[in-house]
């Protein structure tokens, strides 16, 4: 339960419980780690793309997409260069840079105009990212009972009672960086030594952050410098260990960094959620839009998470619609 409010925000007090149920059954199945960190996966998925044919730009900001006789027909990138699309065009940003910026309000149809208005980033789904270089993994005061505790691979800090967690996410929601520091933490170096030199640790977590938009640059400067340490002290009470002598280097990503530098509006790391309008729709229309052409194959589109769902998703969709193989069907496949 923990887990699901301090990564997605999740808000104990409304709706009936059931989605909470059900999110916290399938968060508890639910632990992976790319060995030598995330950013592998990145790379490894990259260099498919590119053994298979594709070709990627970076730093190539998108201001465009073109139509030719009303089908997508490719993009325009910012520095004026058109790329051609061969058959289609996929998205995989959020929906009011796909279709407010891209293709311009004027075009769009009244449903479109409709789910964009109920269309909203954060609270939910808005993290800030603790990183701490260690001397020694964490050891817990708890470990004289039960030593697994030093050996969890996720490991939720600082919250003692159920109404502890729910004053944390309510404050995030008002726009409050939260009093209580706790945190959701990992150790990934007890289980891949390649993310550390050896003997050393490195910890990674995150705090429910208020979104972006909620505070000033100043005061985001301000909780970039402060909140590490406040969370440390914390930390110590259960892991006396965990002083400031313990810590190499430490580092924290807020709401407004990851809006400014990976360009997720808010620091919503879903693209937001619609706000109900558009709940229902049959099954594969999430990929689908009213432009032929022209699919979204994002977490706008099939939910946030490093799960390459969304992806995959639009993927089956689109050889569908253009009648091409389907290579997931192949018995080879395990995927
Ligand atoms: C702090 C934090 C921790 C997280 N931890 C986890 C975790 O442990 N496990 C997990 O599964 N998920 C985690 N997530 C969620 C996960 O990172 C995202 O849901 C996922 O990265 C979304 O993938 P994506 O490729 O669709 O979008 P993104 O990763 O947002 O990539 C979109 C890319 O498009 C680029 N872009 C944006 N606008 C334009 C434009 N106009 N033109 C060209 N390019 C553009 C962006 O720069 C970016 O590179 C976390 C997110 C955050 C913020």
């Amino acid at each position: 339960m923990y887990r699901q409010c301090i990564e997605w925000g999740a808000n104990v007090h409304a709706g009936n419980g059931y989605g909470f149920l059900v999110s916290v059954l399938w968060l508890s199945a639910i632990h992976y780690m790319s060995v030598g960190g995330t950013h592998t996966l990145a790379h490894a998925m990259a260099n498919a793309s590119m053994k298979a044919g594709a070709s990627m730009r970076f730093t190539s900001p998108v201001v465009k997409i073109l139509f030719e006789g009303g089908r997508a027909s490719g993009i325009q990138l910012k520095d004026g260069t058109k790329v051609h699309a061969r058959k289609l065009v996929a998205s995989n940003v959020d929906p009011k840079q796909t279709f407010v910026d891209f293709i311009g309000e004027d075009n769009l149809e009244p449903f479109r105009k409709e789910r964009l208005a109920g269309w909203h980033f954060g609270p939910e789904h808005v993290l800030g990212t603790p990183s701490f270089a260690l001397h020694e993994a964490p050891n817990y005061k708890s470990a004289k009972w039960n030593e697994d505790i030093n050996r969890c691979f996720y490991t939720l800090v600082g919250f003692e009672t159920a109404e502890q967690m729910s004053e944390y996410i309510i404050q995030a929601y008002g726009g409050q960086i939260p009093d209580r520091p706790g945190a959701g933490t990992w150790v990934n170096s007890l289980w891949d030594p390649t993310q550390a030199p050896a003997g050393k640790h490195v910890m990674n977590g995150w705090f429910f952050f208020p979104k972006a938009s909620c505070l000033s640059e100043e005061e985001w400067d301000d909780v970039r410098l402060t909140y590490n340490d406040k969370f440390l002290k914390l930390w110590e009470e259960y892991a006396p260990n965990m002083t400031r002598d313990n810590v190499i280097a430490d580092r924290l990503y807020t709401a407004f960094d990851i809006e400014k530098k990976m360009s997720m509006p808010e620091g919503d790391f879903s693209q937001g959620r619609s706000g109900g309008i558009g709940v229902g729709m049959p099954r594969g229309n999430q990929y689908r839009t009213e432009f032929p052409g022209l699919y979204l194959c994002g977490p706008s589109a099939g939910g946030g998470g490093v799960s390459a769902a969304p992806g995959y998703g639009a993927f089956k969709v689109i050889c569908k619609d253009l009648d091409l193989p389907k290579i997931w069907k192949q018995e080879s496949r395990t995927y």
